[in-house]
């Protein structure tokens, strides 16, 4: 305990009780996202692309934990402000166990996307990267932290719909210049908070795809 819990004890988001930001109660009422592949949104087993969505630079499925509404959605919301640190432990924690249940492709790299929290962060910390190392080290991925980097400051996405998001992001990332010894690796999970149109995400994927990745997965912790 530090002192900080003293003087602003921590209560959960849910139901107020003292303890946790998230306590087991709660989290037990989120409700799991359904597989879909992510490009039509329709049922798909385990979230993969259906093949006749399937794009040639696009992502072969998408796994995500849990629905964007309720303590889940109040939780990530926090994460860009204070006590970011403990409430991205709390949800690393939960997020790791509920993905032990799932039948995951085979993968062997996990990257965060680099957007949105570089930003917005009052910090100016990270915490999806910090969550996607937890979740590289605890599933045995292995982690790279700077994939991709972003390139221009994009306007807020929540601000545009549809054909102005895509725009909104062409070539808003690409690879990051690693020295000549890195090897691309072969199969990648995209890390990212929550995965709503995943206009991002297939951003993401195709410049990974062109650098020759063979297989780019999505993982969210909500969707
Ligand atoms: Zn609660
Ligand atoms: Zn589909």
């Amino acid at each position: 305990m530090g002192i900080l819990d003293f003087v602003f004890p921590k209560s959960c988001f849910g139901c107020g009780r003292e303890g946790r930001y998230l306590c087991l109660n709660c989290i037990a009422k989120c409700f799991p996202a359904k597989p879909i592949c992510p490009y039509c949104k329709h049922h798909s087993i385990d979230g993969v692309t259906h093949i006749n969505c399937r794009k040639k630079l696009g992502i072969d499925g998408l796994t995500s934990v849990w629905e964007y509404e309720g303590v889940i959605r109040k939780a990530i919301l926090s994460l860009k402000y204070k006590y970011a640190t403990e409430i991205g432990n709390e949800i690393s924690d939960y997020l790791i166990n509920s993905l032990r249940a799932k039948i995951l492709p085979s993968v062997q790299y996990l990257t965060p996307i680099p957007i949105y929290w570089y930003r917005q962060n009052t910090r100016g910390f990270n915490q999806s990267l910090e969550i996607g190392k937890r979740v590289a080290d605890s599933m045995n991925l292995r982690f790279i932290p700077d994939l991709l980097i972003k390139n221009k400051s994009t306007v807020s996405q929540v601000e545009l719909s549809g054909e102005k998001r895509k725009k909104n992001l062409q070539g808003s990332f690409s690879l990051y210049p690693h020295n000549s010894s890195f090897t691309t690796p072969n199969s990648v999970f995209l890390f990212d908070d929550v995965f709503t149109t995943g206009s991002t995400m297939m951003e993401a994927a195709k410049v990974l795809k062109r650098a020759g990745v063979e297989k780019v997965w999505g993982l969210t912790i909500a969707r």
